[in-house]
């Protein structure tokens, strides 16, 4: 006998080192809520619902029901029970009735891992697989495995699926009527079909609670109450909320499973609701589709994430994530644009910045009103998103720092595509995602530093880029401040009568053709960004930042935020505070009589005295003025002129805005004027360009240049031949000779210009 054991342990060992167990079972992805709600789970690879089972689901009601049905001494033997196998061997001789019970718990989970007929040889198979599973589970595992694999008919395996399916609810949430139910079904399973036959299963649940009467198992009350309960469960949808995250967790992670995340599912249905009631409303406009994501300031975490108004909506591809579509962004980038330019002490909140017609070597942008504002402050350019202003902002901190700048906040296809951008950048001229811009915003509301948004509650390889800083705390706050001004053109008409603003800092954005509708906005709890448009990318007229997406933005605000106590951000104590002259946003001079309040930076925020005026002097009757070198003995004067810069003074000219002039030069003046920094400069035709032109018809060019403002006349050279006079911003023409031309032009104080073009036939 002893022997004998010997060599069954021998076999064993031998037969487990050729045969190891592997246990693959794939169970569904299944994505949780901040509360470990179950929000979503997806069908295995073979389209099963097999969603696993954890250790403290399983309920001590639970256990006791399976054990004492299926194997009252699993706890006392190794894999298999000689007592019933022997019973069944002796029944099965006889021919009498096959025993149930023969097989133990870990047998039958030996079976649902490998199939297989029921062979004698199969058999002594299973129970070498029965050891081995004893050998290295505990028993705990051994039945969280068989609650995971058990089968219940059609695609559904594992009680936890079935009480999602069947139930609608958790296992660890099942009543004993309940838990009785599911673990009579799997003996039967394609018979015991709920929904189907709940009359005959319920039937078979009552015997089963009688028998647990009698052997008191449970207590009588219990089974009682569970007697009472009526079965009418049928089969349900797989739990498939927030489908949009929970599709882009699924597609960033496809091997983490569960995924936990803090998506707040109060949040996420009202959000999700006011969106498509809100879109619902736009339909005649014929815009169909939007996007929202909402971030908890205080977290960083994703609480609400809706990237279509309905996923089930096929007409209008319901499916499409629009908060990870690549869009242009339109005017949203601005912002950034600003607080950088306010970090490099380039400007401050009230420096004076020319909103006047600028060719960027041969981009010349103009603004959505398509007018031009002349003088206007920076806050006031940000705030109704002027885009002549923005664009050369862009150009004076370097398109290379912006990129970088957007790169550190993850803008993936901005740093992909670095080598193709230029200014239009600042304009929408690239490709962003509303996530992208929703980061950051995110970082305004948290004194510029960026952090990735916190999709999981377990950290992922992604955290790592913690607080990058974008801005300086001080650049943030003023860009804030001119963010929350109310009394913005981007607000919709007639807004404040029916809506209750909500104090926000929002900017808006509308991309070029009008496919694109943007609003974004922050306060201390939330940053919430609304894009809306088409997802076939159709262009509508009315597809504009605010009058489209801000109302919604504002709508999300109120509900979300409504009862939140109303604080609001700080002014850093870096951030100080000076007057200026209103003129030009510098300190002020003896001369400047406007003066107002700004914030600045001291040591770096611009430093130079306003000079907004200048000092000239004139003739007694203002009829002609003098340098140094020209001054008479007397009769003369000191005169104060406006300063403006020869792009001001241009457009000036241009639209008839009369200003105080500088007369003209004296006549009489014999010094050579070498000042260059105000001549006048040639616009048409290009500098360095080469022109084709027909043989037979030459086309006729225009010269045009832009002047100082005291210029009266403009001096035209071709290839150094005196061609015309003209007054500033005249439009005169010539025809242009073959080969190498220069043309040159000199204004009446003497300043001179001159470029090259090359001119070939056809
Ligand atoms: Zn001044
Ligand atoms: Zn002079």
């Amino acid at each position: 006998m002893g022997k004998l054991i010997f060599g069954c342990i021998v076999l064993f060992f031998c037969f487990n080192w050729t045969y190891p167990l592997k246990l693959q079972a794939e169970y569904s992805q299944i994505i949780l809520d901040k509360d470990s709600t179950l929000i979503h789970a997806y069908l295995t690879k073979d389209d099963k619902w097999r969603l696993k089972t954890e250790l403290h689901e399983i309920i001590p009601q639970l256990k006791k029901t399976l054990i004492y049905k299926e194997d009252k001494y699993f706890y006392y033997h190794p894999g298999i029970n000689p007592i019933s196998i022997g019973r069944a061997f002796f029944n099965n001789l006889f021919q009498m009735r096959t025993t149930s019970g023969a097989s133990t718990i870990t047998m039958q989970v030996v079976r649902l891992l490998e199939p297989k007929s029921r062979t004698y040889l199969n058999k002594f198979w299973e129970m070498f697989r029965a050891f081995q599973l004893e050998w290295y589970y505990t028993k705990e595992e051994i039945l969280q495995l068989y609650f995971n694999l058990v089968p219940y008919g059609g695609n559904v395996e594992g009680i936890k699926s079935a009480s999602l399916l069947y139930f609608d609810k958790m296992p660890q949430k099942l009543s004993l009527a309940e838990i009785v139910t599911l673990t009579i079904i799997p003996n039967r399973p394609t018979s015991l079909v709920m929904g189907k036959n709940n009359d005959l299963i319920q039937r078979e649940r009552d015997k089963w609670l009688t028998r647990f009467v009698k052997e008191g198992v449970f207590p009588k009350k219990a089974i009682r109450n569970a007697k009472a309960e009526i079965l009418n469960a049928t089969r349900q949808e797989a739990p498939q909320k927030a489908p949009h995250f929970c599709n882009h967790l699924r597609s960033l992670y496809p091997d983490q499973n569960p995924i936990f995340t803090h998506l707040h599912l109060e949040k996420q249905e009202k959000v999700q609701q006011l969106t498509q009631n809100y879109v619902r409303r736009l339909a005649h406009l014929n815009i169909y589709n939007a996007a929202v994501l909402v971030i908890n300031n205080r977290t960083h975490a994703v609480e609400a994430y809706i990237g279509s108004p309905d996923f089930t909506d096929k007409k209008n591809a319901g499916e499409v994530d629009g908060i990870q579509a690549i869009r242009s962004p339109g005017s949203t980038l601005k912002p950034l644009a600003y607080g950088l330019a306010f970090d490099k002490g380039m400007l401050t909140a009230k420096t004076i910045l020319a909103d006047v017609p600028i060719d960027f070597n041969g981009f010349e942008p103009e603004n959505f009103s398509r007018n031009f504002i002349g003088k206007v402050t920076a806050e006031e350019a940000l705030a109704r998103s002027l885009n002549i202003p923005a664009v050369k902002i862009l150009q004076e901190i370097g398109l290379n720092s912006f990129i970088s700048k957007l790169k550190r906040a993850n803008f993936r296809q901005i740093s992909l595509d670095q080598k193709k951008l230029g200014l239009s950048l600042v304009l929408g001229g690239c490709g962003v995602t509303l996530e992208n811009l929703v980061g950051m915003y995110a970082s305004f509301a948290h004194r510029g530093k960026y952090s990735t948004l916190q999709y999981f509650k377990t950290a992922t390889k992604s955290d790592k880029n913690e607080n990058t800083s974008l801005l300086s705390e001080a650049a943030t706050y003023v860009i804030t401040n001119i963010l929350t001004q109310a009394q913005r053109p981007d607000l919709p008409n007639a807004f404040e009568n029916t809506f209750r603003v909500p104090r926000v800092a929002w900017k808006t954005g509308t991309s070029f053709g009008r496919r694109d509708a943007w609003s974004i906005g922050y306060n201390e709890h939330y940053t919430v960004g609304v894009w809306i448009g088409n997802f076939s990318g159709e262009g509508v007229n009315h597809l504009v930042g605010g009058e489209i997406a801000t109302p919604l933005l504002f709508e999300i605000f109120n509900t979300l935020d409504y009862n939140s106590p109303k604080n609001w951000f700080r002014a850093p104590e870096s951030l100080q505070v000076r007057w200026v002259c209103s003129e030009t946003g510098l300190p002020p001079n003896s001369f400047c009589k406007n003066q107002v309040v700004d914030s600045y930076l001291p040591l770096i925020s611009p430093s130079k005295r306003c000079e907004h005026l200048r000092e000239v002097f004139i003739s007694e009757n203002a009829s002609e003025s003098y340098c140094l070198a020209c001054l008479p003995n007397k009769g003369y004067r000191k005169a104060m002129y406006p300063n403006l810069s020869v792009e001001l003074s241009a457009f000036y000219q241009l639209t008839g805005i009369t200003h105080d002039r500088i007369p003209p030069h004296s006549s009489a003046c014999t010094r050579l004027i070498d000042n260059q920094e105000e001549a006048p400069k040639i616009t048409s035709p290009s500098a360095d360009k080469q022109y084709i032109i027909d043989r037979e018809d030459p086309p006729q060019m225009q010269l045009q240049c832009k002047a100082a403002h005291e210029v009266r006349k403009i001096y035209w050279y071709l290839n150094e031949k005196f061609y015309k006079a003209t007054r500033p911003n005249q439009a005169i023409f010539f025809t242009p000779e073959l080969g190498l031309m220069k043309i040159g032009c000199t204004d009446d104080q003497g300043r001179q210009s001159q470029i090259t073009i090359q001119v070939q036939y056809e």
